[in-house]
This record gives structure tokens, sequence and C-alpha cells, in this order.
């Protein structure tokens, strides 16, 4: 039985009394979820120290890292940074880093690997464009980014990874990919981690949907068989709305 993950990506947003007058707001409403639902929080790096107090039993990721450990890497963040902070959960190969920063999924798993070293959780942002939608090539895209980003990950470690389906094409967009289509595509995930890994691991794993989750369509698209959780952007701003796709999941 895997145990659906709610996540809130607030990309670019909130300072820092943004963020607990946020945790103020939220915890009252989610509090009898927490054995039913994985929560977490991804502020912006300067509100995490901030909101590990403040965020009571919910988890606290970061939205990016770099695979080194120090160094050179002017305006970058390592593993242990964030461990130090009270960071749970990181966020790798979402679709703006990839777009804006020029991130290729080698990059990737190289941050992953270093992730999962490090006992920080990843949650792995995998998509397609609508292009690529267009053209009938989401296995494909799909497949690469998968075996890319996943690359000499051992079996035993897999099912700490989380995976987010987000189509580009949804993401920030008010579009939602339908009920059916992210059933479809999460099942051609999992189906790709058997054939990489093993099925039982592939079994364990969370896929999480992510591209315009809303309060009014979390319910239905958490209940699909191979949809896990969500990974929520503009919805998760708001706590009223984050705890309703919460509570969805509950
Ligand atoms: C995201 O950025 O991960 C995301 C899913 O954004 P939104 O919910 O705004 O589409």
């Amino acid at each position: 039985m895997r145990k659906p993950i709610i996540a809130a990506n607030w990309k670019m947003n909130k300072t820092t009394c943004e963020a607990v007058a946020f945790f103020e707001a939220l915890l009252p409403k989610i509090s009898g979820t927490c054995e039913q639902v994985e929560v977490v929080v991804i502020p912006p790096f300067t509100a995490i120290a901030a909101c590990r107090p403040a965020a009571g039993g919910v988890g606290i990721g970061a939205q990016n890292m770099h695979p080194e450990p120090s160094g050179a890497f002017t305006g970058e963040i390592s593993a242990s940074m964030l461990l130090d902070l009270g960071v749970s959960y990181v966020v790798l190969g979402h679709s703006e880093r990839r777009a804006f920063f020029g991130e290729s999924d080698h990059f990737i798993n190289q941050k992953l690997k270093r992730a999962l070293a490090s006992g920080l959780t990843p949650i792995l942002c995998v998509g397609e464009t609508l292009e690529q939608r267009d053209a009938g090539e989401v296995a494909a895209v799909l497949d690469r980014q998968i075996s890319g980003c996943l690359a000499d990950v051992e079996p035993s470690a897999l099912p700490k990874v989380v995976i987010a389906y987000e189509p580009v094409w949804a993401i920030g967009t008010g579009r939602t990919a339908s009920p059916a289509q992210a059933q479809e595509a999460h099942s051609l995930i999992r189906t790709k981690l058997s054939m990489l890994f093993t099925k039982e691991a592939a079994e364990q794993v969370r896929i999480q949907y992510g591209g315009s989750v809303k309060p009014g369509n979390a319910r239905e698209l958490l209940a699909c068989p191979d949809i896990d959780g969500a990974l929520v952007g503009g919805a998760s701003l708001a706590a009223d709305d984050f705890a309703a796709i919460v509570l969805a999941a509950g």
C-alpha cells in the first residue's frame, strides 16, 4: 500500500513571514490527516529555516541542490546544507529548471544519486511538452527521462525515490491532464521502472501527478490506481486550497 504524498512547490514565492503565516493557517485544517497522507512543503531556500519550526508534522523540501558536496559553485546549495536546515526532500529535474537552466538528465542523475546517498528523498520530475505529446512521443520521452535520471540507482534504493509526472503543457497553464491521460502516463512510468529495476521495487514507488492540480480536480486524479499524490504549484500558495487538496488524498 503506497502512502499518498502531497507536496507544495512554492517556486519563487513567499517571504519568511508569509511562509510562517501559511503554516499557522494550514496546520489546523489538516490535523487529522497526518497518518494517511504525507504532506510536504517546498519553500524557496530563503524561507526554509523559518518554515522548519513552524511546520509541525509537515515535511520540508528544497527546490534544487548541487551534486557536489562542497566547493567553488557560486550560488549553489549542497545536500549537507539542506540536511543542516532540517530538509528531508529535494525536487530534482523540474521542467522549469530543465527549460530555463538547461538541466540535462545526466546532471539530474548526478544530483539524484547524491540526494539518495545523503538520505534526502528525491522528488524527480518528468514529463513531456505539448509538442512531444502531439507528435506521439510521450512514451519515448518518459523512457528517456526515467532511464537517464535513474541510471546507476540500485533497485533497493528505488522505493525511496518519488516521481512526479508533470506534463509541461499542464504546469501553471490551468490546463490539467485528464485522469485518463495522467493514469496512462503513470502506468507507463511504473512499467518502465519494473523493466529497469524489479516489479517489487516499481510497485513501491510513489508517482505524483503535477500540473494545475486544484481543489476541484484533485479527488478524481488521486482516485486513479497509479496516482499516488500530487505536486502542486499555484494552488499550494493559499493554505485553504492546499489543505483541500491534502484532504482529498486522505
Ligand atoms: C509545478 O510547478 O510543479 C506545478 C505543478 O505547478 P502548477 O500546479 O501551478 O501547475
